[in-house]
């Protein structure tokens, strides 16, 4: 992130986007963009970038970014995709670049490929979205691309091979079953929405998406079940007939529908929850807790966030909270899991905050948009633990609070978890009287506070994230002992924190930072 000058902030943004100025410099025409053409815009003044086959001027936008312009720059004139992918995927280009769309990619006609070019040509196109598949399907002149589709879409049921799926009905009951042949299945990595008939389900194998998307034959109750047998890594959805009817097939596929791919080719999918209670944690920070339709099963894993989405000024504003549990519980004899079909949320809100103000301006019943989760962290880093440092500012404390109660409740060898969490005040301190508590029940849990601006009257430690403040707190209870240290707060202090842990002698294996 860098700073933006006054008046470039995203709001400001979203009203020159509404002003109806012309920001392509086409005066609304959409063209069919070449890859020489492209190349040729590659300067601030003139930058034209490419996403998912979609043509950006985006020079009127340069001062807007967050990231800044030299970011923006390293696409200038060509597919900024895997570059957009890698930094955030989730951002909604699509609504807030409408207005800079200057067209569609030129479809390159290609000569039937062979032999090992054939298979990697048909790789990288399952690679494409489906959307992609289709819209080159439907244009003229991808007519050789479509035989290469039609071979894709064969090779991906090879692919799928390891991942399949079979229905079946009682007079009750439609019951779809999921082989995934994965022996760690968990119910985590099933994700099911059904509205409208529409019923999604995902099923995340390594870091790949399996998808089930049909629109269903006939309507069925709003409850669903998800059933996982975790030694087959066998799945079953079951839905319930809303009439007692014989179907003659599941529904309508979807173009999605029975894919296989990787998950950040995966769109990411949301569904409304409603809004059902907000209380005050300190005097700018809340807990929010969303309720999940009846009819999906999400469960978000350790350490994972979610994506947030709201229309502000007629565009859809995306941004990223990591789920926290209704309390920190003080009892560890079972891990306490967030099964109940709610969502909570720890979020600070900024004055002037484009997208927390509006959150807080939310009642209670109102809807809003929730992601499936994503996120690196794996549960599997916290099993063989013994030591866990978690070095928290601020509301980087929110992906400690679920990781914190996971280590202790399920980790057998764990000796310490320790929390050093930095804050401006006292009065910024999230969840001190829980944390308090926490420590002396548990002998195994410790926390530490570091205020960077205290009030005089602040007898504990008192600086900033430093090397010194590092190899104090940061020890291991034995010489060798197995060791895990997160990190989470503003970037620069994520940054930092990392380097001092490195230069102090710890590996990359056992430091985790969470990032967007
Ligand atoms: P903006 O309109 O973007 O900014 C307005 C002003 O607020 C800025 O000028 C600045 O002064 C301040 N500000 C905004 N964002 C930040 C920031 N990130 N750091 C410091 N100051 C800032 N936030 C939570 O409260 N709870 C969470 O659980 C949480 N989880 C996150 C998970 C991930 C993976 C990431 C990347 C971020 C997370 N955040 C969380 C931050 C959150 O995504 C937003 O950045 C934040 O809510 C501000 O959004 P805004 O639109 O209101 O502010
Ligand atoms: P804050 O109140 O501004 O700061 C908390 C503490 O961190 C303060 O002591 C502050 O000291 C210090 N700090 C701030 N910037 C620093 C820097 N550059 N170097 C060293 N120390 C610094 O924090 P906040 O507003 O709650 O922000 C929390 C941040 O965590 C946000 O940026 C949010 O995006 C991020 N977050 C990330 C995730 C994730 O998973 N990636 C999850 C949740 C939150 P000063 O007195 O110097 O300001």
């Amino acid at each position: 992130q860098v700073p933006l000058k006054p008046g470039r902030s995203l709001m400001d943004w979203i009203r020159l986007t509404k002003s109806g100025k012309d920001l392509t410099g086409l005066k609304g025409r959409l063209m069919e963009v070449t890859e020489d053409e492209l190349a040729k815009h590659n300067k601030k003044e003139d930058c034209w970038i490419c996403i998912r086959g979609f043509v950006y001027n985006v020079t009127p936008y340069m001062e807007y970014h967050p990231g800044g312009e030299d970011e923006l720059m390293k696409a200038a004139g060509t597919d900024g995709t895997d570059l957009f992918d890698q930094v955030h995927r989730w951002v909604n280009y699509e609504s807030m670049l409408k207005e800079c769309l200057v067209g569609r990619m030129a479809v390159k006609p290609t000569a039937a490929p062979k032999g090992e070019d054939f298979k990697k040509e048909i790789i990288s196109i399952i690679s494409l979205s489906c959307f992609h598949i289709t819209s080159f399907s439907k244009t003229g002149e991808g007519l050789q691309l479509f035989s290469s589709v039609i071979s894709a879409q064969f090779f991906c049921q090879i692919c799928l091979a390891s991942v399949s799926y079979d229905w079946f009905q009682t007079d009750s009951l439609i019951v779809i079953v999921i082989y995934t042949k994965q022996k760690d299945m968990i119910a985590e990595l099933v994700i099911v929405d059904c509205e409208d008939k529409r019923l999604r389900g995902e099923i995340i194998v390594g870091d790949h998406s399996y998808l089930i998307e049909v629109d269903l034959d006939h309507a069925v109750q709003e409850d669903l079940a998800v059933n996982v047998a975790e030694k087959v890594g066998k799945v079953e959805i079951i839905l319930k007939k809303k009439d007692n009817i014989h179907w003659k097939m599941l529904g309508q596929p979807s173009e999605r529908h029975n894919t296989f791919i990787k998950c950040t080719d995966r769109g990411l999918f949301y569904r409304k929850c409603k809004l059902v209670s907000k209380t005050e944690v300190t005097h700018d920070t809340k807990l929010f807790c969303l309720m999940l339709p009846k009819s999906t099963h999400l469960r978000i894993p350790t350490g994972q966030h979610v994506y947030l989405k709201q229309i502000i000024a007629g565009t859809e504003v995306v941004k990223p909270y990591t789920p926290v549990l209704p309390f920190l519980p003080l009892d560890f004899k079972e891990p306490s899991c967030s099964a109940d079909g709610h969502i909570y949320l720890m979020i600070k809100i900024y004055s002037c905050g484009l997208f927390t103000e509006a959150l807080d301006h939310l009642q209670i019943g109102d809807y809003i948009y929730v992601s499936n989760p994503e996120g690196n962290f794996k549960t599997s880093q916290v099993q063989t633990l013994e030591d866990l440092f978690l070095l928290a500012a601020g509301t980087g404390f929110t992906p400690m609070v679920k990781l914190l109660n996971s280590a202790l409740s399920t980790v057998s060898h764990l000796r310490t978890v320790k929390l050093i969490f930095f804050n401006k005040t006292e009065d910024d301190i999230l969840w001190r009287n829980q944390l308090e508590q926490l420590a002396l029940k548990d002998e195994r849990f410790e926390v530490q506070f570091i205020l960077s601006q205290p009030t005089e009257d602040w007898v504990g430690k008192q600086g900033k994230i430093s090397s010194s403040l590092l190899s104090e707190f940061v020890k291991r209870s034995r010489k060798d002992s197995n060791v895990l240290i997160c990190i989470c707060g503003p970037t620069p202090f994520t940054e930092q924190g990392v380097q001092y842990l490195k230069d102090l002698g710890y590996s990359q294996e056992e430091i985790h930072a969470f990032t967007a």
